[in-house]
């Protein structure tokens, strides 16, 4: 099966040095021939490996702002951490007016969309009590890391749609209604913090397809919404402080008011927490709120400023808004008096390790077993591999050989080197003089082999 993934590697940058490869949180990186490979079946776009490589060598995958002219009605819709790139005193209608000078014809916040989410949330978890914890499905690349590497935790995830296809189907909606134009004549943008949001687009986690035509990095727009900030037109907003709460860690669990929840960010800190929830430990909390990235999406590594600074920036938003008539209000003024979130479907997948066919996997499974056993232990990555485990696993599948192990490949190279040292000192029959008359050979070292006083000097 073919999967889209926005994360990819420039192979030219690539100088195989192996830091992104211990990062990765699926092992989805091997280092071969001296660069990197990312396996496509275990990859989740989560971004690490691009945080993590020191030579620029893995970037995302994006859309331009070129295929504005594809279509004949464009529209923006921002994410909520869009707003902690600015500075304190630049206005949400400023940024968005900024947006809109991109050359858009309409612009809209996300964080509406994070509206609808939470209260949907909310519903969920009041209406289904039968499972807890249950998971957010706002993060596309936690959604992908519980397929991958938590199969077993699928329907822990709330199968909700995220806010950005909520906002984009709601726009598409209300556009269409607006200019009578067809669907296809009408161009959803999303400017994106990360490229998991640009798989999630081409690539959906719930099984819709998605209502987001193309997706822009905020990082490569950025330096033209500065100039724009100029612009003496502010733009509509239509979120409200608690939607653009959404843009960093907590802010989703504040926007739905749950009380029993638990907030973790960090692939790595999620990653322990999902390890929590396998080994039956948190039946107690009613919802987590996971996000891939360190501090939620204020520091997904398409935006540009400090995650640190950018979420202490939106609280100030978020502390400083006034609050908005309530959400139901400002639909039907736009015309919309509900707007539904769809439900999704999350299906495992699985990474095959060792075998489809379950007795040659228990086979391969001993031999990694085995291999394990003689593997140093240490995980250094010298061989390309994450850990020695994986190494055994690459090696019981085909893909490796004992001797990328360094340690392994010195032992297999002393191994010969004696052998080569024997060999060098072995002489012909007919040209060994260590045989006396009466028979018996010296030992290897000149000493008698048959045993101390056996020789006998010629
Ligand atoms: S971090 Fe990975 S992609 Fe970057 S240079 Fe090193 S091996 Fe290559
Ligand atoms: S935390 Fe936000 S920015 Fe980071 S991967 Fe998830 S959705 Fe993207």
């Amino acid at each position: 099966m073919e999967y889209f993934h926005s994360v990819r590697l420039d192979k030219e940058k690539c100088k195989g040095c192996v830091n992104c490869i211990k990062k990765c949180p699926v092992e989805a990186i091997r280092v071969r021939h001296g660069k990197a490979e990312i396996m496509e079946e275990r990859c989740i776009d989560c971004g690490e490996c691009i945080r993590a490589c020191p030579n620029h060598a893995k970037y995302a995958e994006r859309d331009s702002l070129q295929d504005l002219a594809l279509f004949s009605y464009t529209v923006a819709l921002t994410a909520p951490s869009l707003y902690g790139q600015f500075r304190d005193n630049v206005s949400p209608a400023r940024i968005l007016a900024a947006v809109k000078a991109l050359g858009f014809d309409d612009v809209c916040e996300v964080a509406l969309g994070a509206e609808m989410v939470s209260q949907a949330v909310r519903d969920y978890l009041q209406a289904n009590h039968h499972l807890r914890p249950l998971v957010s499905s706002a993060c596309p690349a936690v959604v992908r890391l519980v397929q991958v590497r938590f199969p077993a935790l699928v329907d822990h995830i709330i199968p909700l749609e995220s806010p950005m296809q909520v906002t984009a189907s709601f726009m598409r909606r209300k556009t269409a209604q607006e200019t009578g134009l067809p669907s296809e004549k009408i161009g959803i943008f999303f400017l994106s913090p990360c490229p998991a949001k640009v798989t999630a687009v081409k690539n959906p986690v719930g099984g819709l397809p998605s209502e987001v035509d193309r997706v822009l990095a905020v990082a490569d727009v950025y330096g033209r919404l500065l100039e724009n900030l100029r612009q003496e037109q502010p733009c509509l907003t239509r979120a409200d402080r608690l939607g653009i709460g959404w843009g960093a860690s907590g802010g989703e669990v504040a926007a739905a008011g749950i009380e029993n929840a638990l907030i973790v960010d960090g692939i790595h800190n999620v990653i322990s927490v999902l390890e929590e929830i396998e080994l039956g430990r948190l039946g107690d909390i009613d919802f987590i709120e996971a996000q891939a990235c360190p501090g939620g999406c204020v520091g997904g590594i398409l935006n540009v400023n400090n995650r640190f600074v950018a979420g202490v920036r939106l609280r100030h938003l978020v502390r400083d808004l006034p609050p908005r008539e309530p959400l139901a209000e400002r639909l039907a003024a736009a015309g919309f008096p509900s707007v539904p979130v769809p439900r999704i479907e999350v299906q495992p997948r699985p990474i095959v390790r060792l075998d489809r066919d379950l007795k040659r996997a228990m086979q391969k499974l001993q031999q990694v077993q085995t291999l394990i056993e003689h593997l140093p232990g240490l995980d250094c990555g010298s061989c390309g591999a994450p850990t020695c485990r994986a190494l055994a696993e690459d090696i019981a599948v085909g893909k490796a050989l004992e001797t990328d192990c360094i340690f392994k490949l010195r032992e297999r190279i002393m191994a010969l080197a004696q052998e080569t040292y024997n060999l060098a000192r072995a002489v012909p029959p007919a040209m060994d003089q260590t045989k006396t008359a009466k028979g018996g050979n010296k030992g290897e070292n000149g000493g008698p082999a048959g045993g101390a006083g056996t020789g006998t000097q010629t």
